[in-house]
């Protein structure tokens, strides 16, 4: 099949990155058209945790797909607790992927936006501004091509971009208890548990009417997957549920090398595809949402400049990320490559970090910010002290 219609855009990936994508260039009146492998709605393995600042930066109410708002964030070491915090204004919004991605790319099909699902993309010719797009439902015309196709983004590789990072690996689980009062005691609260995996943290996120508890580790050599979440589990009373449906690990890309590019004159990536997600907490979403925004402002104004915006997307999303990531990796490589100094770091300062990271993941700080402010303090007596204290006990 070869479509006549030429677009201004052709969008690969139907996730959060490419629905916004599709959303923010279909309202300046782009003919866009998104494409999307699988058909929607479809299950994504995902906590489905939208951060405050990740919620704040969607453009349009969101209401209809929140399954629950949290105010109580929760650290525990072990479960024992270390940190609890309820704040006035809610701090995660839980979406459902099936339902939330869904609901995007409606938004952007309501603004104009082509969308067509069960469609992959496999390659593409010709010079910008004059592109043929080659998936498996045939060829499609466009002067410039978006990849929003995820962690291991077929486009970009086409496109012979260079995404250098690491990986968070995740597995994640559906639990839908029996007894209402295991959802209850979840209810309104996230639990962040260190100490339950190597290099990294399980994650209790609940949803209306279920759980959604998953683990992820930083480290490239964990292989036993199943049985790390079934003793998470049993740590958190939820033995009895170990048949999870469904059941699936990813990878979450994280510290992208400084010389990465994402963008030439023929196209640009955006979310995972770019690399971009918090090598503290492997909050990918914020990413994928403030990224859409960079770049359709970088597509419009490349309309505008014979494509010449499109090249320095580079540059603009690295400005807008990369020094962050790079305070927000150190910290991450202090608490993760170390686990007995993380240990003692979070016993002593867990109250600290915690507030901080908070006030990240609402938005009211930068990483940059909160690095600075914590080696200061951390390098005061009065701080290092009972953490070498603590090392000899
Ligand atoms: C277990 C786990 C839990 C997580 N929990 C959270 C969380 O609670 N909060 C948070 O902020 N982040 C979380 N993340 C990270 C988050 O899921 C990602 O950062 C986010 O999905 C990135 O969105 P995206 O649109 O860039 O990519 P994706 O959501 O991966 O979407 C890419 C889309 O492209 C499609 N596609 C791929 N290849 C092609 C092709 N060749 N042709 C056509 N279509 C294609 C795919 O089918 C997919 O629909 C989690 C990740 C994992 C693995």
């Amino acid at each position: 099949m070869q479509s006549d219609t030429k677009y201004d855009v052709i969008i690969v990936g139907g996730g959060p990155a490419g629905g916004l994508l599709g959303y923010y260039l279909a309202c300046r009146n782009l003919k866009i058209l998104i494409i999307e492998k699988k058909h929607l709605p479809r299950y994504k393995a995902c906590g489905g945790g939208l951060t405050r600042r990740a919620f704040k930066a969607i453009p349009f109410d969101i209401s209809d797909v929140v399954e629950d708002y949290t105010y109580t964030a929760k650290m525990l070491l072990m479960d024992r607790p270390l940190f609890s915090k309820t704040l006035d204004r809610p701090i995660i919004a839980m979406v459902m992927r099936d339902r939330f991605d869904q609901f995007l790319i409606e938004k952007a099909v309501s603004m104009g936006a082509v969308f067509q699902e069960n469609t992959s993309f496999r390659t593409i010719s010709g010079k910008t501004g004059d592109l043929t797009v080659t998936t498996s439902k045939g060829k499609f015309k466009t002067q410039i091509i978006a990849g929003a196709d995820g962690v291991n983004s077929r486009v970009s590789k086409i496109l012979g971009l260079r995404v250098k990072c690491n990986f968070m690996t995740a597995i994640e689980g559906e639990v839908y208890p029996e007894n209402p009062a295991d959802i209850e005691r979840f209810k309104g609260s996230v639990h962040y548990d260190f100490g339950v995996i190597p290099k990294g943290y399980g994650w209790v996120f609940p949803k209306k009417t279920h759980l959604s508890i998953g683990v992820g580790t930083f480290s490239p050599k964990l292989k036993n997957w199943k049985q790390s979440l079934n003793s998470y589990l049993a740590l958190k009373n939820l033995s009895s549920y170990k048949k999870l449906k469904p059941l699936k690990g990813h990878l979450i890309p994280f510290r992208p090398k400084r010389n990465n590019i994402v963008s030439c004159s023929k196209g640009l990536l955006v979310g995972d595809a770019s690399g971009f997600a918090d090598p503290l907490t492997g909050e990918g979403l914020y990413y994928a949402i403030q990224g859409a925004k960079i770049a359709s402002e970088a597509i419009i104004k490349g309309f505008e400049s014979e494509f010449e915006h499109i090249n320095r997307y580079t540059k603009s999303i690295k400005k807008q990320f990369q020094k962050d990531l790079i305070c927000a990796g150190r910290m991450a490589h202090m608490i993760y490559t170390f686990p007995n100094l993380g240990r003692r770091i979070l016993n002593v300062h867990a109250d600290d970090l915690a507030l901080k990271q908070l006030a990240v993941i609402c938005g009211e700080l930068t990483y940059s910010k909160l690095f600075r402010e914590l080696l200061l303090q951390m390098m005061s007596p009065s701080k290092i002290i009972p953490v070498i204290f603590k090392s000899l006990s």
